[in-house]
């Protein structure tokens, strides 16, 4: 989908919050400890390129994706910092891994196996322990072993991390946590430690857990300046969010008492009321469910009121504004502020989901660069 430019609908990203978000975590790190950003999912909507430059002029040592086409992206932009692909890229792509300089992952022993057969030794490996999410990474004790006999007998293999992914950092119950530590303990004393990297840690392992056993940090969510638990647990600083979510007023009207809104008829108006029409729809990524939301104009709620729309959505107003006036979905209106957090909470998921979920119709414009 291209930007719909000519429309008063945009993402407004603050360079300056992820700046400040990066280097407050920074702070708490020891020098042996390096941060990485990680922009997967074009930097969980907020765009990867700019992202990823900012993150590196506030003193991240390198970038973390989730797929090859997200690496090339960042290396055509002229970023030559460490890239690592998080997920799963297949060996077909050597050439393109190797040309531009790609870290990978090897997410099982077949992998490894197809690797050791290549005449390739210059590609950085970063091992991938599944210590208890079930996804990707060698698993078992088994597999280990044999992985460090086949590391161990094959010069074509540079092993330069291990690491792996916690899936409940960011909760207040941490037997699962513990589990998976043990796990990548046992790991450890398989594969050995001698490598550059060993790495556990995404935000919440981070901000929770003191980026346990890391000399780098997958550092992603917290870096948006969006809270990994939802509110379960309380940052140990404060995170900036990032990303404004804004749109205008493109048609206003006083309706009548008991008057239809949307499809569906689902909404109907109490008294008279002043309703405004915004375009922006679920075709952005305000999704249906968003219906109810409070947005915000001039520092006052506007619930969206009816169905969302493809293209467009109603809000109902505590007065009658001009055509043209600002609205805030997310983020901050004559001092008003509204959470992407909130968002989530309202259509029952993650904050996570509701930024990575905005589309490529909305174009993203960038403030506190350097
Ligand atoms: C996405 C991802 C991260 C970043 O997680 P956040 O919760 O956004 O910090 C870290 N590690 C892996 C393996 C990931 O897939």
């Amino acid at each position: 989908m291209i930007p719909s430019n000519y429309r008063g609908s945009r993402i407004i990203v603050n360079l300056e919050a992820i700046t400040t978000n990066i280097k407050t975590e920074i702070n708490r790190l020891d020098e042996t400890q390096e941060l990485f950003a990680v922009v997967k999912a074009n930097g969980y909507g907020h765009g990867a390129v700019e992202v990823a430059k900012a993150a590196i002029l506030a003193g991240a040592k390198g970038l973390c994706v989730s797929n090859l086409d997200e690496a090339l992206e960042l290396r055509e932009a002229g970023i030559t910092e460490p890239i690592i692909v998080l997920s799963f890229v297949s060996l077909d792509y050597i050439k393109e891994i190797v040309e531009h300089n790609i870290t990978v992952t090897a997410p099982s022993l077949e992998w490894l196996t197809e690797l050791s057969q290549i005449a390739e030794n210059s590609v950085k490996v970063h091992l991938k322990i599944d210590t208890g999410m079930g996804r990707i990474g060698l698993y078992g004790k088994e597999e280990m072993i044999q992985a460090k006999e086949l590391i161990d007998s094959n010069d074509n293999i540079m092993i330069e991390g291990i690491f792996t992914h916690f899936s409940t950092a960011d909760t207040k119950d941490t037997t699962h946590f513990e589990r998976q530590q043990e796990r990548f303990v046992e790991a450890l004393t398989i594969l050995g430690e001698n490598v550059k990297y060993i790495h556990t840690s995404n935000s919440a392992t981070a901000l929770w857990h003191g980026a346990w056993k890391s000399n780098l940090i997958r550092y992603g969510n917290a870096m948006y300046g969006m809270n990994p638990s939802g509110h379960e647990l309380e940052t140990p600083f404060h995170l900036k969010q990032a990303l404004t979510l804004e749109s205008e007023i493109i048609r206003v009207k006083k309706m009548k008492s008991h008057e239809k809104i949307g499809y569906g008829a689902t909404y109907e108006t109490k008294e008279e009321e002043w309703i405004g029409t915004l375009p922006i729809g679920y075709a952005d990524g305000l999704i249906r469910k968003f219906q109810g939301y409070e947005c915000l104009v001039n520092g006052q709620k506007a619930e969206i009121v009816g169905r969302v729309c493809m293209d467009q959505c109603m809000i109902r107003l505590p007065e009658k504004v001009e055509v043209g006036t600002k609205v805030t979905i997310f983020g901050l209106n004559n001092g008003v502020f509204n959470s992407v957090q909130s968002g989530a909470e309202h259509v029952g998921t993650i904050n996570y989901e509701i930024t990575c979920g905005l589309t490529d119709r909305l174009p993203r414009f960038y403030t506190g660069g350097n």
